[in-house]
C-alpha cells in the first residue's frame, strides 16, 4: 500500500504542473528551467508503460515500467494520477511528489489532459498552479513533432489527434489553468514560463 500524501510537506511549495500537446516544447523549456535553477525544482519523474526514446535513461525522463508492474501500483493506490496517452500508460506516483517535497523543492509534474484534470479534483493533493504550452499552430506542432525524429509515424499521427483535443480543452471553460503561454519564439516563451513559476516562490 502506498504512504497517504503528506499534504504538509508539499503545500509548502505549491507544485506546478505543466501541460500542453506533445511536442509544445514542455521539455524543452524545462531543461532549461532546471539547468538555470538547479536547486529549486524537482522534476516529478513518471511512470510509463512506453519504450524509452533517443538518449532517454531509466529514473530520469521515466520510469519505464511494463504494463503489469504500472497496474500494481494502481491496484496499490500508487498513483497521484494517471492516464492513457498513445496507447500507452503514464502515471505520477505518490513517492515521486513526496521525496521532492521532503527535498524541500518545488514539485514540477508535466503530464496530459486527463492527468490535470485528476490533479485539480484530487482530494488530498494540494491545489498546484496551472501552466499551459500551447504550440504557435498546428502546423508548426506537426513541423517540430516530425523534426523531433524521436517517433515513429503512428505515434506522430496520435500525438497529433490528441493536441488537438488538447488544445480545445485549454480553450474551454472548463480548464484549471492559470496562464497559457505560446511557444513561438523559445526564449520569449521560456522568460514567460520561468516568470510564472520562479514569481511563485519569490
Ligand atoms: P514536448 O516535451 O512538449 O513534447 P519538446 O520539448 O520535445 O516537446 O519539443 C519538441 C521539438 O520542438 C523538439 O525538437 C524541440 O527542440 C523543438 N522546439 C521546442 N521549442 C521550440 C521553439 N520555440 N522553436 C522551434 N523548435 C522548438
Ligand atoms: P511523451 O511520451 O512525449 O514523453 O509524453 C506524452 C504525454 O504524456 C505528454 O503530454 C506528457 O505530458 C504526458 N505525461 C508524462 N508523464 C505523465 C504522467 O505521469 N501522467 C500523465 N497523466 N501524463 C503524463
Amino acid at each position: 500500500m502506498a504512504p497517504a500524501i503528506s499534504t504538509a510537506a508539499l503545500s509548502a511549495h505549491t507544485p506546478i504542473v505543466i501541460s500542453g500537446p506533445s511536442g509544445a516544447g514542455k521539455s524543452t523549456i524545462l531543461a532549461r528551467l532546471f539547468a538555470d535553477y538547479p536547486s529549486k525544482f524537482g522534476f516529478s519523474i513518471s511512470h510509463t508503460t512506453r519504450a524509452p526514446r533517443g538518449a532517454e535513461q531509466d529514473g530520469r525522463e521515466y520510469y519505464f515500467v511494463t504494463h503489469d508492474e504500472f497496474q500494481k501500483l494502481v491496484q496499490d493506490k500508487g498513483f497521484v494520477e494517471h492516464a492513457q496517452f498513445g496507447g500507452n500508460c503514464y502515471g505520477t506516483s505518490v513517492k515521486a511528489v513526496q521525496d521532492i517535497a521532503e527535498k524541500g523543492r518545488v514539485c514540477i509534474l508535466d503530464i496530459e489532459m486527463e492527468g490535470v484534470k485528476q490533479v485539480a479534483n484530487h482530494p488530498t493533493f494540494p491545489r498546484p498552479r496551472f501552466l499551459f504550452l500551447s504550440p504557435p499552430s498546428m502546423e508548426i506542432l506537426e513541423k517540430r513533432l516530425r523534426s523531433r525524429a524521436t517517433d515513429k509515424e503512428e505515434a506522430i499521427l496520435k500525438r497529433l489527434n490528441q493536441a488537438s483535443v488538447e488544445m480545445d480543452f485549454a480553450n474551454s471553460g472548463e480548464a484549471p489553468h492559470d496562464k497559457i503561454v505560446v511557444n513561438d519564439d523559445l526564449d520569449k516563451a521560456y522568460e514567460e514560463v520561468r516568470e510564472f513559476v520562479v514569481g511563485n516562490e519569490a
